[in-house]
């Protein structure tokens, strides 16, 4: 056990999360029978991959699709998380099922945040609803839901302004939009990289704002993904999909025994 804990703490799950899993593990490994010809190291690191499965969900989770049109997906996160492209991602996922979206431009704070989204846009071949940067957010996404209902979109995806931290602006202005929009999903978008604080940063949004699942980005990069684990814990919410690149065909639905894998190492 002291082992699966130096792994769990090597891919970045944080600390408390690592201490009620370990804990959780080995009460369920104590008292299970010894199977012939596996050896019991192999059978705990069984038991444990399947507890990490179990506890990111088991299965990949879909979207949930509201009755009438359009599904909306509100985007909530931290500046430079991968949130802008994230929205250009799940817009040519869903085009591919199918499915007609259209993104809304929020970001009024960023310089050029409006015309990443627009260039995204142009890029996916979907639409991008903006009204400029001098109009507060919540009324730009009401603007996008009157737009998007007269066009019978499907799925409109939301993007919104991050800050550099946790900041209670950021909280007000995302709640103000969630009233207006009354989102199917809030999906937290959250860099793999984060680490350790991955816990406190979902922790956050989830109390201020409730969302319904998360988006894991930058796992191309070297973490081990240790934040999936944080997020599920904390806030009982699954991830649904993860960033595996700048393109925008770099999205995947998130497949919690392929993350097992990848955070025991
Ligand atoms: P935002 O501020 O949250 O909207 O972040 P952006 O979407 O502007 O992304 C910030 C940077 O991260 C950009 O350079 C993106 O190309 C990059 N990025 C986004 N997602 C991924 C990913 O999954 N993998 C990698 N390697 N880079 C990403």
């Amino acid at each position: 056990m002291r082992d699966i804990r130096r792994a769990l703490l090597e891919a970045d799950v944080s600390l408390p999360v690592v201490r009620s899993f370990v804990k959780n593990v080995t009460e369920k490994a104590i008292g299970i029978g010894v199977i012939k010809g596996v050896r019991p190291d192999q059978q705990l690191v069984k038991v444990v991959n399947d507890e990490l499965v179990k506890l990111m969900g088991g299965e990949a989770a879909d979207i949930d699709y509201s009755k009438s049109k359009p599904t909306v997906i509100l985007m909530a996160g931290l500046q430079g998380v991968g949130k802008t492209t994230a929205c250009g991602k799940l817009a040519l996922y869903f085009k591919k099922k199918g499915k007609k979206c259209m993104m809304v431009a929020t970001d009024i704070y960023r310089p050029a945040a409006i015309d990443q989204l627009v260039t995204l846009g142009k890029q996916v071949e979907v639409p991008v609803f903006e009204a400029g940067n001098q109009i507060k957010p919540d009324e730009i996404a009401r603007l996008g839901l009157a737009e998007a209902k007269k066009r019978s979109v499907d799925i409109l995806i939301v993007d919104t302004a991050g800050r550099l931290q946790v900041d209670k602006g950021m909280m007000d202005e995302l709640k103000q939009m969630k009233k207006v929009l009354n989102p199917s999903e809030v999906l937290l978008v959250v860099d793999a990289m984060t680490g350790q604080e991955a816990a406190a940063l979902v922790s956050a949004f989830n109390l201020e704002i409730g969302i319904t699942g998360a988006i894991l980005t930058k796992l191309d990069g070297d973490s081990r993904g240790g934040a999936a684990l944080s997020v599920r814990e904390v806030s009982g919410r699954p991830i649904k999909f993860v960033g595996q690149g700048e393109s925008m065909e770099a999205l995947e639905p998130f497949y919690p025994d392929r993350m097992a894998g990848r955070i025991l190492g």
